[in-house]
């Protein structure tokens, strides 16, 4: 024991409590169960040994572990299974293009060990990938492409080999899925390093590209009836004249509602035609109000009630929020077992 301590390569390896990873790759089951393996596998990045946790991310998906050391994970703020940026669960060449963000780490294989052990047991600062930082546009692009919701099918067992080659003779007893490769195969065949560092990433370039030819996201609803546009994180310093102000260039405005216990606001136009203008010119620019970064969305019709008070909010009102809210890590309950 004495003698592992006294080897100062050992002392510089990395020995963590608790893996850092994304919610996907957790799993939808409240409960997880982890095996922790102290120096269990080499990092897939500096390739120091690290603490590898195990676990099955529920019914019917595969067992995942954790892939690159907590030191990697927390450099570029990605989770240590699936190497996607932990806040917008999204590939690390999309995030850095949004925000900006030049990589600190060295490329080369060199110099990456020793980076890594300088780094390891220090505070990491994440501040780099504030979104703040960011243009309104790109802002805007990242809140577009970002997955708000876990997404457990990747979870899933990877696709059998001798299925699809129409061999498999397990049949229901094989582990492996028995499907035609479909979309999600090349975030399975992709290189972690190019992952990580955002290199050519084929996912990501596939996602920058869909960016680029959809434009805004703002495309208005079916429903024709709909002619309001729902603005979030309106603070207190936002008022119903400053939307007015605002938007009154597009057309005639029917009502404006600001709800500051809610932090948001409707603006409903008079026609559909003002509100679609509306929604071009907030999809292409962003909407920033006294240099307050808004978020803009596609309102729905206000339920038809016996009377409408303006100063309560309806019932959609506090939904919205309340999805939008929902960001915020659900509780989880993780056991490891050594
Ligand atoms: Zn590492
Ligand atoms: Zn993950
Ligand atoms: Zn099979």
């Amino acid at each position: 024991m004495s003698n592992q301590k006294a080897d100062p390569n050992k002392q510089q390896w990395e020995d963590s409590e608790f893996p850092v990873v994304c919610e996907t790759c957790l799993g939808d089951n409240p409960y997880v169960r982890m095996t922790r393996d102290s120096y269990g596998k080499e990092c897939k990045i500096c390739s120091r040994p690290f603490t590898v946790f195990r676990w099955l991310p529920g019914t019917n998906m595969r067992y995942k572990k954790t892939e690159i050391c907590l030191t990697c994970a927390k450099l570029k703020n990605v989770c240590q299974t699936c190497v996607l940026d932990l806040q917008y669960g999204l590939p690390v060449q999309v995030r850095d293009q949004a925000l900006n963000v030049e990589s600190e780490a060295p490329n080369s294989d060199v110099n990456r060990q020793y980076f890594a052990q300088n780094i390891a047991g220090k505070d990491i600062s994440t501040s780099n990938y504030d979104p703040a930082k960011a243009s309104p546009e790109n802002r805007d692009m990242l809140r577009r492409l970002a997955r708000n919701e876990p997404y457990y099918k990747r979870n899933r067992p990877h696709i059998c080999s001798f299925f699809v080659k129409g061999e498999c003779t397990r049949g229901v007893e094989c582990p492996y899925r028995h499907e035609l490769p479909g979309g999600d195969s090349e975030l399975a065949q992709q290189n972690i390093k190019d992952r990580y560092y955002g290199n050519n990433d084929p996912v990501a370039n596939k996602m920058l590209s869909r960016v680029r030819s959809t434009g805004s996201s703002l495309n208005p609803p079916e429903d024709k009836s709909i002619a309001s546009l729902f603005v979030t994180g309106v603070d207190e310093e936002i008022t119903e004249n400053d939307f007015r102000q605002y938007f009154c260039v597009f057309g005639q405005i029917k009502s404006v509602v600001v709800v500051h216990r809610s932090k948001c606001a409707f603006i409903n136009f008079a026609t559909r035609s003002a509100a679609e203008l509306a929604a071009q010119r907030v999809g292409d620019t962003g909407l920033n109000i006294k240099n307050r970064p808004l978020r803009v969305a596609w309102g729905k019709a206000r339920p038809k009630g016996p009377k409408s008070d303006t100063n309560k909010p309806c019932e959609w009102f506090t939904l919205q929020t309340n999805q939008l809210k929902e960001e915020t890590k659900r509780a989880m309950l993780i056991e490891i077992c050594i």
